[in-house]
């Protein structure tokens, strides 16, 4: 349904004092299914995705089996159009298994009812420079992008937290920033060198905003994402040991935090995406070495969002519209979705009340796992409608 289309009998939402944005773009969604189910599905994290105001988000190609064929692409892909909770767009894996040896069936792919556009192997870091250059080049032929999830496993290797004074302090084996910072910087230039298209993925650190700012300003086809986490906590965070706050890339500095915010309200940084990564309890409530890394996000990301970036003065409502609809839609070639408020438009939309107040409660989740890593965090602003092509998947706050 479009916007302005005759709504004679349908629900009247009183919208007074709302903001209403187009419904929101995911770039880096896990939803986990096909393999594992126990941590989220397709119907669960669309869920979780309507609640927190996301018409469409892009299903990153780690599960069991990897999304590497036309196959698998296709079945996760229908089961988002069977649920109708939002719209899912499959991501392809680059390489075979993700094992980083043979390119995937790229071209099978993107050609299949999924129309892949996107390619990552998100977890693993597509470390190999002819792998990358192959890839790069091959997704030319289709308008694709390669999403790359930036970490050198040599400079990484058994990385706990963040490198730094108090990955020291703590004992814990550091990740550093540089590990980050050379392979965005070997990637850009691999995009130049074959005028391809790149995407970096969940970018944590002021080397890696002032690469991507020397890059854009060359005129290479670089775009780039940073977390909502990754706008609001650091590194100190993990003086608890609690595993609730280990992910990949780590939490950084404050300096890191403070580039990310200015990379982001500069335009350096292109878009917000969630990097949601359910994990159920047994793999998160351990000790911190044996926890697995990420965060669930869909359903806070607007919040955080909000509290860094609007309430702080540094993004406009406009400009949310921007990073967190327009612009991934237009990195995933995601056509129907990302576009503006309009008669004619598809009627993606979400009203939110930013002026509510919310106490994160780790049950209160339509995700099938707990680890929010905001539990007790008061955080601004709530969703109280979203709509997929006109039909309310969300409304008064609740899952329809
Ligand atoms: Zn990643």
């Amino acid at each position: 349904m479009q916007i302005g289309a005759d709504l004679t009998g349908d629900e009247t939402v009183d919208a007074t004092g709302l903001i209403a944005l187009p419904g929101l773009v995911d770039l880096h969604t896990h939803l986990r299914e096909p393999g594992r189910e126990d941590a989220e599905t397709v119907l669960t994290g669309t869920q979780a995705a309507a609640r927190g105001g996301f018409t469409c988000v892009f299903a990153m190609a780690n599960t069991e089996p990897v999304a590497d064929t036309a196959g698998v692409v296709e079945q996760v892909w229908r089961l988002g159009r069977e649920h109708g909770y939002a719209d899912v767009q499959p991501i392809g894996a680059v390489t075979v298994g993700l094992a980083g040896e043979r390119l995937a069936e790229l071209g099978a792919m993107a050609d299949s009812a999924a129309q892949v556009r996107v390619f990552s192997d998100d977890g693993k870091c597509v470390s190999d420079a002819v792998l990358m250059r192959r890839a790069l080049e091959y997704v030319k032929a289709f308008d694709g992008v390669i999403a790359q999830h930036a970490q050198e496993p040599r400079l990484t290797e058994g990385a706990q937290m963040n490198e730094g004074p108090l990955s020291g302090e703590l004992g814990l084996t550091g990740w550093p920033a540089v590990a980050e910072e050379a392979i965005i910087a070997r990637d850009v230039l691999l995009a130049e060198h074959v005028g391809s298209r790149l995407h970096v993925c969940h970018l944590s650190t002021r080397g890696s905003v002032e690469i991507v700012r020397w890059a854009k300003s060359r005129g290479i086809d670089v775009t780039a994402e940073v977390t909502p986490h990754h706008l609001l906590l650091d590194d100190e965070l993990v003086r608890s040991y609690d595993p609730i706050y280990k992910v990949n890339p780590p939490l950084r500095s404050k300096d890191d935090v403070l580039a990310v915010r200015e990379g982001l309200a500069d335009g350096t940084i292109d878009i917000v995406a969630t990097d949601h990564a359910p994990h159920p309890m047994e793999d998160k409530e351990c000790e911190w070495q044996a926890a697995a890394f990420g965060m669930i996000g869909l359903e806070t990301a607007l919040s955080i969002v909000q509290q860094t970036m609007v309430d702080t003065g540094a993004l406009t409502w406009e400009r949310v519209a921007e990073v967190m609809s327009a612009n991934p839609a237009r990195i995933g070639r995601a056509t129907t979705h990302g576009r503006p408020l309009a008669v004619g438009e598809p009627a993606h939309v979400v009203l939110y009340d930013p002026t509510a107040k919310r106490t994160i409660e780790p049950a209160d989740t339509a995700s099938l796992s707990r680890n929010t890593p905001y539990a007790g965090r008061e955080l601004p602003g709530r969703v109280v409608a979203t709509f997929l092509a006109g039909k309310p998947t969300v409304l008064e706050g609740k899952l329809q």
